[in-house]
């Protein structure tokens, strides 16, 4: 039997194979630390466990409106309003199953075959996958060496008459960083004029510190929403730590979401009506679950800062929210897959290679876990690593002697 090239390169990919050899690892009871996944440790929200059980309780549960329940879409409609200052009809919005679906079914409307993407490295590594799976050819914009945010006129110059979409994901996975406001300014403006859809994964835009905010695209969008290029991307996943939930939204000029129906009509037909009233639930409820979790994320985001400026030779970009840093490590190691193999076997620490997201040299860590799993998990890293560390650790009740370096 043979599967596509496409396919088998999905399933290649060394984070799918490490996150196993994690699993089988922790299954025979090693003290992995999984400083590679992105879902906060909270429990749900108990309105949206309270509103998805009442509608469990009714025993009704059938398929629902492809483009999601009415409800939902009004809640939608208020959060939009809200947080963006913007105001949306329920024929610009439909609810996926989980913002990952929002895009899939956006690229799918959008590309014909070999019609371009750009996409900003470091990147979230399933935009070039999904771009590919519709068959359209993703084009990658690198920051200068040592930088991490976008610069536009390397974005003007990757432009070409078969550009149809520019993704951008503000705050970043991975690098954590909220864009510019006089970036998201230009690229929206850039995108309007030329006619070029620009889709904001807006998926972390509450989860960020200091006091700072994500600048909403819709604040520089000239002019009707159904006329307008922009296409924004949200979902529960993320700010109510809801991942397994799989809830997400597009929000959009109605033309596209009408085929956005069509195409997820004939996929999943619609997002699970309990999991649509969790959401619900979610957005409806007391919103000082995003702020707590938030400055959880914030606290956990100090503490690896400090435990990663105490080692010597990685180059660290604090981040401006989500829950990843993606620290430069070329000091060590340049080749991020054998980095982060390395880290496995010798500290049973998780961490995703650069290569990953488009950016060699770096790992994203992820301080979405607990206090504990971060001060170990870098700890660890530093006593594989940093020659100037003490050269015997304990890794659960083992103690460890380096003699590799
Ligand atoms: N966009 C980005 C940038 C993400 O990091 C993720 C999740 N890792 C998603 C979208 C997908 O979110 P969901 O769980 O809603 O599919």
């Amino acid at each position: 039997m043979t599967v596509s090239s496409l396919a088998a390169s999905i399933a290649e990919s060394p984070t799918l194979r490490m996150n196993e050899e994690a699993e089988l690892l922790r299954q025979r009871g090693e003290p992995v630390i999984h400083l590679g996944i992105g879902e906060p440790k909270n429990k749900a929200p108990i309105n949206a466990i309270l509103n998805s059980t009442a509608k469990l309780n009714t025993g009704d549960i059938k398929y629902s409106p492809t483009d999601g329940i009415p409800s939902l879409k009004k809640a939608i409609i208020r959060y939009t309003e809200e947080n963006y200052d913007k105001v949306v009809d329920p024929d610009n919005i439909i609810v996926t199953s989980g913002a990952k679906q929002a895009i899939y079914n956006i690229l799918y409307t959008l590309l014909n075959p070999q019609d371009e993407v750009i996409i900003l490295a470091p990147y979230w590594v399933s935009y070039p996958e999904i771009t590919r799976m519709v068959y359209g050819i993703p084009v990658f914009v690198t920051p200068e060496d040592g930088d991490l945010h976008p610069r536009m006129t390397d974005i003007t110059e990757a432009v070409s008459s078969s550009t149809k979409a520019i993704i951008v994901n503000s705050p970043n996975n991975p690098s954590g960083l909220v864009f510019k406001e006089e970036f998201i300014k230009e690229i929206v403006e850039f995108c309007e004029k030329k006619q070029i859809y620009l889709i904001m994964d807006d998926i972390y835009h509450k989860l960020v510190f200091d006091g700072k905010k994500a600048v909403s695209c819709y604040d520089f969008a000239q002019g009707d929403i159904n006329e307008s290029r922009v296409i924004s991307v949200n979902g529960i996943s993320k700010l109510y730590g809801m991942t397994g939930f799989r809830i997400g939204w597009t929000i959009a000029p109605s033309r596209l979401v009408k085929v956005m129906t069509n195409i997820q009509a004939q996929t999943t037909s619609c997002a699970s009506v309990i999991l649509q009233a969790a959401a619900e639930g979610a957005l409806t409820g007391l919103q000082s679950i995003v702020e707590n979790l938030r400055l959880t994320i914030q606290n956990n985001r100090d503490i690896i800062m400090q435990e990663l400026r105490s080692f010597n030779g990685v180059k660290i970009t604090e981040p401006d929210g989500t829950f990843y840093c993606f620290p430069d490590f070329r000091a060590y190691e340049s080749d991020s897959v054998r980095l982060s193999e390395f880290l496995l076997k010798k500290a049973l620490v998780v961490t995703v290679p650069g290569k990953e997201f488009g950016m060699e040299g770096r790992l994203r860590l992820s301080f979405s876990g607990s206090v504990n799993d971060v001060v170990e998990g870098v700890a660890r890293m530093k006593w594989a690593l940093d020659p100037s560390s003490p050269n015997e650790i304990y890794i659960g009740d083992k103690k460890m002697v380096r003699d590799w370096l």
